[in-house]
């Protein structure tokens, strides 16, 4: 930590969430919300829950939506300074409800809102000139005023001494334009921790086979990696072809959304705060389990309190 804050750019975003289980949005129904959310913003939440330095970039309008994200990301103890207010644009926000088969309906509006409107900045700068890592989500890079910001930001970081960690999470259908994918890879030989969910593991690597592709990621350069698998844990590979499984701990899952950010956010940060892989394992598994039992995509992030407790009282799997 001594070198200044973990940094995440990108989308923030409400998302408003149906209660009931269904097809769409075609009808009237009952829904809830407006939760905080965004992927960079869960795993920056969790950051500062844990108790890490934690900084975020992006935009949100002048309204509730808006304020809904600032005033929770402060509680966390994030630095809010860099996010700016957009004042024409409205806050980012993502209506979903969940099919019966666990896949999603979506309807968002992300591209023509505040979240997409943000650029580098003075403020920016300043903030980038003093952080010890950067986090990057890779549906961040959809966004072109992020991808701008990312760009600058990974170099600034790195020249500094700083670390760089990213999570693809992109599904394996979605096409990236040739730039974008370019971006991408670059982003991924970078990285000193790459935190691949499931194909994405496989897509970043860009060969099939799970043994193919880790062994792959540390010949291009990637330091550590960390595979996560939902329900059935997690897997930390290091270069000289260690490995470490974490099984997952036994929970009533409600919410699936922001898993995967609240366990990256708990491993970077406890690796940061100086904890063993194995230690930070556990944590994270911790904060992705416990997230899962609360409706809405970081109302379960944790505390190193609550995660104490939550270790504590929870079975893992055999
Ligand atoms: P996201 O939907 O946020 O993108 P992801 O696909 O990136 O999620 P997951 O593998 O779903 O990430 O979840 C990350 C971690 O959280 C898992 O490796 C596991 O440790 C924990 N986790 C997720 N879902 C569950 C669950 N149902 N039960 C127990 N632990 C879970
Ligand atoms: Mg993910």
């Amino acid at each position: 930590d001594a070198l200044g804050p973990t940094v995440c750019v990108g989308e923030i975003l409400v998302e408003i969430v149906a209660t009931t289980v269904g097809d769409g949005f075609l009808e009237a129904q009952p829904l809830v919300g407006p939760f905080a959310s965004g992927a960079p913003a869960i795993f920056i939440s969790q950051c500062g829950r844990l108790g890490g330095k934690a900084a975020m970039v992006g935009a949100v309008g002048d309204d509730d939506f808006g304020r809904v994200n600032t005033d929770r990301l402060k509680r966390d103890g994030v630095d809010v300074s860099a996010i700016s207010i957009d004042p024409d644009y409205p806050t980012g926000s993502a209506f979903v409800r969940y099919r019966k088969d666990g896949s999603r309906d979506f309807v968002y509006n992300i591209a023509t809102s505040a979240a997409a409107r943000f650029g580098w900045s003075q403020t920016v700068g300043d903030l980038i000139d003093r952080s010890g890592h950067l986090h990057v989500m890779g549906s961040a890079l959809s966004v072109p005023s992020a991808r701008e910001v990312i760009d600058k930001a990974v170099d600034i970081v790195k020249a500094r001494g700083g670390t760089l960690s990213v999570d693809p999470n992109i599904r394996k259908e979605l096409k990236l334009d040739g730039d974008t994918e370019r971006r991408f890879s670059k982003l991924v030989a970078m990285a000193d921790l790459l935190l691949p969910s499931g194909e994405e593991l496989e897509r970043a690597a860009g060969v099939e086979g799970e043994a193919e592709a880790i062994r792959r990621l540390f010949e291009i350069g990637v330091k550590e990696v960390v595979l996560k698998r939902g329900a059935d844990g997690a897997t930390y590979f290091g270069g000289q072809g260690d490995r470490i499984d974490a099984p997952a701990f036994v929970v009533q899952e409600v919410d699936p959304t922001g898993a995967g950010d609240c366990f990256g956010g708990a491993y970077l940060t406890c690796r940061r705060l100086g904890m063993s892989q194995q230690q930070a394992l556990t944590y994270a598994s911790a904060a992705g389990a416990r997230n899962v039992t609360v409706l809405g995509p970081m109302e379960g992030a944790g505390t190193r309190r609550e995660l104490d407790a939550f270790i504590a009282s929870t079975e893992r799997r055999p």
